[in-house]
């Protein structure tokens, strides 16, 4: 949480305001004014209106009586219908959700336009797909008297589901969850990340525009603990919680779904090793592994932040990295040539900025970046360097926690087994990839890094049917394709005797 942008000055009074989007219609909320500022010049962009705890409980409210109305009864196809059109809807007005989207996280539009929109609306259409052939499960069972029984399960909506997200991909994380809740027939509050507002809200408005009943999709706005995102999580009207972020913030969570029983499903924190074998194909390795590492400035769950690399190569690799790093052009997010953006937030800036300092004193050798650049025209973004690091032991803090940074450190191996049982020695395990061309050697690592998501000679490659979540501590549960389906559904077993 931002303490900083909790008041807004009167000097921004005339700013564009955020509101919250509840039973259909948007209101001012209840607790404070706070800004929204853009990553690249930290100029103040919007104006949030924080909901109150009684605005969340209004939300809750809403979202429940949308369960007794249509949408309760809407039959599957009608709701896979009205989701089809989400995606129509957002596609239609793509440029104001990408310049949504650049003014809250001032990721550059080369990357928000590939990524962030599109996947923010196809997610609709996997989970239309998704329900439309998703089937349950029956067992005859013979009886005493012969005449047998049969058990089949109904697969029922949860009811509210409360959605708490990230800002490091807002449209994109937000209706990876809400997708699948609403196709299973759920309705929702969710509560974006205070620092990426916008694209949640202009959501609500194409609901209102596709013909989504109201009350069926909600967004309060605040921040975590004493505010809405503590408000929705301890309700007791939200039957379930789907939260992506932080690993501490995922244990609040857990602790608080555990008042009434209630199932999480928990997407969390990383330190994401690559393993680099000496027969790997370096020019697809370097690729592959850059983007890992420094795509949206290094503020990707998945992306990679330990990189373990066999001794015959580590030089030419820790170079390779080291010039990718450097090639990276900053400036105006909107502008088709810029390929890195600022970090999210002058605190963000600051903690990474923290690790880099903390780096040089601990002795590393700095092959690229290690600072904060200057940036003509945006000279208060919050920017810092793509950097590459090595000689830091494995007990660093540079090498155990998760920065969340444009950075990597770089260690040699010499074994597969040394490489593997490196990767493995973190409390998280997320996403691994793995770079060979030896494919015994590929399908021996994949099984034993402790992932729950391993590439082999890719990054970032998803399939949105595959089963999606951490390993550790790096997430409970699993979404994506019918595992999202399981979590936003409930199975009732009916036995009938025959
Ligand atoms: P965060 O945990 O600080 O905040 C996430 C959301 O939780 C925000 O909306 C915030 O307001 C809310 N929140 C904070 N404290 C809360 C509380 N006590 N109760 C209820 N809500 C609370 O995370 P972040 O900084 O927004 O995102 C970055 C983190 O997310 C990183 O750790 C990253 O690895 C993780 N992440 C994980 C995945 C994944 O799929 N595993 C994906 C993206 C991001």
């Amino acid at each position: 949480m931002n303490e900083a942008t909790r008041a807004a000055g009167t000097a921004t009074a005339s700013l564009p305001r955020v509101h919250n989007f509840i039973g259909g219609q948007f209101v001012e909320g209840g607790g404070t004014t706070f800004e929204n500022r853009f990553p690249a010049s930290d100029a103040v962009v919007s104006l949030v209106s924080e909901a109150s705890a009684d605005d969340v409980d209004r939300a809750v409210t809403a979202a429940r009586k949308a369960l007794s109305g249509p949408w309760g009864r809407m039959s599957v196809p009608d709701r896979v219908a009205l989701l089809r059109r989400l995606v129509d809807g957002i596609t239609a007005r793509f440029d104001e959700f990408l310049a949504a989207e650049i003014r809250d996280t001032g990721k550059p539009a080369s990357l928000a336009s590939h990524i962030d929109i599109p996947r923010g609306a196809a997610n609709f259409a996997v989970f239309a797909d998704q329900i439309t052939t998703i089937g349950t499960e029956t067992f005859e069972m013979p009886t005493p008297d012969g005449a047998g029984a049969l058990n089949y399960a109904l697969r029922m909506p949860r009811g509210v589901i409360g959605v708490v997200c990230p800002w490091n991909l807002p449209l994109l994380l937000m209706t990876w969850k809400v997708a699948p809740a609403l196709a299973c027939g759920n309705a929702v509050v969710v509560k974006p990340s205070e620092e990426t507002p916008s694209t949640a809200t202009l959501l609500g408005e194409v609901m209102n525009e596709v013909g989504i009943p109201e009350g069926v999709y909600n967004v309060v706005h605040g921040f975590g603990p004493g505010s809405a995102g503590e408000f929705l999580t301890t309700h007791p009207g939200v039957d379930a919680i789907t939260f992506t972020g932080e690993t501490v913030t995922g244990e609040a969570i857990m602790a608080a779904a555990s008042k009434g029983v209630r199932p999480v499903s928990l997407e969390l924190g990383g330190k994401n090793p690559a393993l680099v074998f000496d027969d790997a194909d370096l020019e697809k390795t370097i690729e592959g592994l850059g983007r890992s590492c420094f795509a949206n400035t290094g503020q990707v769950c998945l992306g990679t932040e330990r990189v373990y690399v066999q001794r015959g190569i580590f030089d030419r690799v820790a170079e390779a990295l080291a010039e990718k790093a450097r090639g990276y052009a900053f400036g105006d997010p909107f502008a088709q040539t810029t390929t890195m953006g600022p970090t999210i937030s002058a605190e963000h800036q600051r903690k990474v900025l923290s690790y880099y300092e903390k780096a040089k004193a601990e002795g590393a050798t700095v092959l690229a970046g290690g600072g904060a650049p200057t940036v003509e025209g945006y000279e208060k973004g919050y920017w810092v360097e793509p950097t590459v690091w090595t000689g830091l032991p494995e007990t660093s803090p540079v090498v155990t926690d998760e920065i969340f940074g444009p950075c990597a450190h770089l260690t040699p191996f010499d074994t597969e087994e040394e490489g593997i049982a490196l990767a493995n020695n973190s409390p998280y395990g997320l996403a691994t990839s793995i770079w060979t061309q030896d494919l015994s050697r590929a399908h021996r690592a994949a099984k034993q890094v402790e992932a729950g998501i391993t590439w082999v000679n890719c990054w970032f490659l998803r399939d949105l049917r595959t089963a999606f979540g951490g390993s550790k501590a790096s997430g409970i549960g699993r979404e994506g394709g019918v595992h999202s389906l399981e979590f936003y559904t409930e199975l009732r077993n009916v036995c009938v005797k025959l």
